[in-house]
């Protein structure tokens, strides 16, 4: 370990997306102009680069969305039968499949993730998620939410910048499959594959109104959610802005599900078999460059195998590569933004003034662009704004423990509850601890992986309601 071979640079190439210089607003099934004519740049993270400029929706084009997503779910989707929504989502799903390295090249370019990364795990989620929820939209009255389920209907859905199609395609799939038509805001610095999205329904010929997307920032999203014509609402993002939500819904009849933040216990006992043990923490913390709301920031390693597992841990981190998301090797993409950026160094900085020992991978990072080395922060308590605070970047944080009390203890101690992982060669032991852990999904000798039939979700300030599954048809329907 610890040596490298030189790889030769093995770019996907930049081509295979036709970006436009500048979008509108998708409304009515087209392409409109914003009403007071605002827009905003999106820029590549990883150069700086302007990709487009793109529309911003203000009150007048949030008004207008709802009032055609109403249209579309009175008079098309709504009465349409199942059976006949599930050949638009089967559709939707196939022509993802089609268009998916322009797409992967796109949410690169936008969000900063690796290739790889949105070649392999966001896109075929993507399509996964539309296939899943096509073959529900005929069997709601199987699902188990009574003989006649109806759907909600007007969906206002805002979504975060880690997973900017996954999460759209989180949103859009389920509630269209129970027959509701949505309006969707992507967030500020990843609007680009929602926009392609957009193309791909009129591409699908899904009727005009049924889904919708605005592009705009926190403003457009506050207007979106508290729009009076609007029945569900359903957000993901930070835990912040998710209370924010929740406070301006109470006492109205909106229907709300919440998918917040997180900081998930990674738990590897002394029997866990180290080199996969290994491979999961860096899979854990690092892939997504660590943008991820169930990330396993917080190792919890048993005292006994602490040394050892440090050891090979910083020597696999050494091997990490970071820079050109396009780049097929590329391990580690650019952090999304300035401001993402801006905080991870600020609680890393907390860590350092806290007394945590700070260990980099030692990596040349590119000149331009938000970059932040894989780090770990080890010496870390329990009181540590670094083991209480979601970083939401590539920085995990390492305390200690010796019985297995004390990892859950511990692993529990967490304003949040979304998720857990469980490294250990006893299945009794696995299933003891995720017993008692509180979190929404709990990993047992692997991390971060998702499939469309799981729900996922929340406890305590991790947010409420299910997505993914069966469980993820229950916010949608009525
Ligand atoms: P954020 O809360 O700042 O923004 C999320 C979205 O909400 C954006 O589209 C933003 O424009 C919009 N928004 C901002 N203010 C708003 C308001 N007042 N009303 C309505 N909408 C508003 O979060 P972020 O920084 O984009 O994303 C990171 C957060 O998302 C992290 O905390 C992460 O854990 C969480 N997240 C959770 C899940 C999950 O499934 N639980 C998944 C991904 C991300």
């Amino acid at each position: 370990m610890g040596k490298t071979f030189e790889y030769a640079p093995a770019p996907e190439s930049r081509n295979v997306v036709d970006l436009a210089s500048s979008y509108g607003l998708f409304v009515g099934g087209r392409f409109v102009d914003p009403a007071d004519g605002t827009s905003f740049k999106t820029v590549n993270p990883a150069t700086e680069e302007v990709l487009a400029e793109v529309a911003e929706a203000g009150q007048a084009d949030v008004d207008a969305a709802v009032a055609a997503a109403r249209r579309a779910y009175d008079e098309v989707w709504g009465p349409m039968p199942g059976r006949e929504r599930a050949k638009y989502l089967f559709r939707t799903a196939r022509i993802v499949q089609e268009r998916s390295r322009e797409l992967a090249v796109a949410e690169s370019l936008d969000n900063g993730k690796p290739i790889r990364e949105s070649r392999d795990v966001d896109l075929p989620l993507v399509a996964a998620w539309f296939f899943h929820y096509a073959g529900w939209a005929d069997k709601l009255e199987q699902a188990g939410y009574g003989p006649d389920p109806q759907p909600v209907g007007v969906a206002g859905q805002v979504i975060p910048w880690n997973f900017p199609l996954m999460m759209l395609a989180w949103k859009i799939a389920p509630a269209l499959a129970c027959g509701n038509t949505v309006v969707l805001k992507p967030a500020e610095t990843t609007p680009l594959t929602a926009l392609l999205f957009a193309e791909i329904c009129q591409q699908a010929d899904l009727p005009a109104g049924v889904v919708n997307i605005l592009t705009g920032a926190g403003e457009t999203g506050r207007r979106l959610v508290t729009h009076p014509d609007i029945d569900k609402v359903a957000f993901t993002g930070s835990t912040d802005v998710g209370r924010q939500i929740a406070r301006s819904l109470a006492g109205t009849d909106k229907r709300v599900t919440l998918e917040l933040g997180g900081k998930a216990a990674n738990i590897v006992f002394d029997d866990a078999p180290v080199d996969q043990a290994v491979e999961g923490i860096v899979d854990g913390i690092f892939f997504n460059q660590g943008h991820v709301c169930c990330a396993g920031s917080r190792l919890l390693v048993q005292e006994n195998v602490h040394d050892e597992v440090l050891e090979r841990l910083k020597a696999r981190m050494a091997t990490l590569r970071v820079g050109d998301p396009l780049d097929k090797n590329t391990d580690v993409g650019a952090i999304n933004s300035a401001a993402q950026l801006a905080r991870i160094r600020e609680l890393s900085a907390v860590g350092d003034a806290e007394g945590a020992e700070r260990w980099s991978a030692p990596c040349a990072l590119p000149d331009h662009g938000f970059w932040f080395a894989p780090t770990v922060f080890t010496g870390v308590t329990q009181a540590h704004r670094i083991a209480r605070e979601e970083i939401f970047g590539p920085v995990l944080s390492v305390l200690t423990f010796r019985t297995p009390a004390e990892a859950v203890a511990k692993a529990n101690n967490t304003p949040y509850g979304l998720s857990a992982g469980v490294w250990t060669e006893k299945g009794s032991l696995i299933l003891w601890t995720a017993e008692r852990l509180r979190a929404g999904v709990v990993w047992a000798n692997t991390f971060n992986k998702f499939d469309p039939a799981s729900p996922f979700g929340g406890y305590k300030e991790s947010g409420y309601g299910r997505e993914g599954g069966r469980h993820g048809l229950a916010g949608y329907l009525r």
